[in-house]
């Protein structure tokens, strides 16, 4: 018998947002890999669609690769560098690997619940 705690342990992960194994193990490779399953964890928890996690993981994604990219680590995440990512990279991206990304989420994440 599970508590309404342990359905939410035992709750999403990466491999039930995506069917695709090659974006499940870029993911779990990336900068953020080792809590993205709690971070889905921690959505499904506040009521999100998988689809809505596959985007919100997508960004996490993204935002490590462009951390990476300026030779830091998430041991280097501030307020500061949060803007500049949201306001100096994003309008202007042009990252490759993202562009293939969001083909590969558009393919194999689901629309809904
Ligand atoms: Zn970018």
């Amino acid at each position: 018998m599970f508590s309404q705690a342990d359905d939410l342990r035992e709750g999403m992960m990466i491999d039930q947002v995506f069917t695709c194994s090659r974006v499940r193990a870029r993911l779990r490779e990336s900068t953020f890999g080792g809590v993205l399953d709690e971070y889905v964890r921690q959505l499904q928890a506040r009521g999100y669609v998988r689809g809505t996690i596959g985007k919100c993981l997508g960004a996490v994604e993204h935002f490590g690769s462009w951390l990476r990219d300026q030779g830091l680590t998430p041991a280097a995440v501030s307020r500061d560098l949060i803007h500049s990512f949201l306001h100096g990279h994003l309008p202007r991206c042009r990252c490759a690997r993202m562009s293939a990304y969001r083909r590969a989420v558009n393919a194999s994440s689901g629309s809904g619940a």
